[in-house]
């Protein structure tokens, strides 16, 4: 990997940074000054040194995406735009894949990382992390409808879904709003348990993961790494 491209991965700053720093001399790598950005380094095999601190390499990345419409949540695709297909090349150096799935027409929170353990955590059943969406619906939704998801709904295909969470937003004589929380993630989830009531979802977006909520600076397909503060949520 070139030099350039391998600092700013490890943190030491944007490539203009990662250049001056080169120029400066401040960089050595196996004990020789070098000052060509182009220069290649093997990882595995040779040190890079920092002001004569050895560079701290950066093994996983956590990323958070205002996922938008029309795109596929997984690495590749024959025929969609995938997330992947949104990062930055400097952030696609880490491989990441996306933590679970949200529909191609659903938006809002997705995580991305590369860390097996991460995913494993938030993914397993048995963690029970809670998973909130707004949704706006067809049909009118009563509190009949709230202790019915509340309960547990059964699914079309008789999979009895557990216990969440409806909240009413708001409603119209034809439509409503709602946030809903689940700790289950199974395919099509929110549409199929607002089906159970008789409702059709017409727009979804995943609001928050756990303690995690979607950063609203995020404009729809723009990402940003988690914080620590962020990351702890998930201890
Ligand atoms: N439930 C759904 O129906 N779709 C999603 O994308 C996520 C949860």
């Amino acid at each position: 990997m070139r030099l350039d491209k391998l600092l700013s991965n490890m943190g030491a700053g944007s490539r203009k940074e990662v250049k001056l720093l080169l120029k400066a001399g401040a960089i050595q790598v196996d004990g020789e000054i070098v000052r060509d950005p182009k220069q290649h380094v093997d990882v595995e095999s040779q040190q890079v040194l920092m002001y004569g601190e050895p560079v701290t390499y950066q093994k996983y990345i956590y990323l958070m995406m205002n996922k938008p419409p029309g795109v596929i949540s997984a690495t590749e695709d024959k025929r969609d735009e995938t997330v992947i297909d949104l990062l930055f090349e400097d952030v696609t150096y880490f491989k990441p894949f996306p933590v679970g799935r949200l529909d191609k027409d659903t938006e809002g929170l997705l995580l991305l990382t590369n860390d097996g353990a991460f995913n494993h955590a938030l993914m397993s059943p048995k963690k029970h992390v809670e998973k909130t969406y707004y949704a706006e619906v067809t049909g009118v939704l009563t509190q009949e409808d709230v202790e019915a998801i509340a309960a547990g709904v059964t699914l079309e295909d008789g999979y009895q879904a557990k216990p969440g969470k409806l909240v009413i937003l708001s409603t119209t004589e034809t439509d409503s709003t709602l946030e809903l929380t689940i700790t289950e993630g199974k395919f099509h989830q929110v549409k199929r348990m607002m089906l159970a009531l008789g409702k059709e979802v017409t727009f979804l977006k995943r609001r928050s993961i756990g303690r995690l909520e979607l950063d609203s600076a995020l404009a729809l397909g723009d990402y940003r790494e988690l914080t620590q503060e962020e990351l702890s949520l998930f201890d």
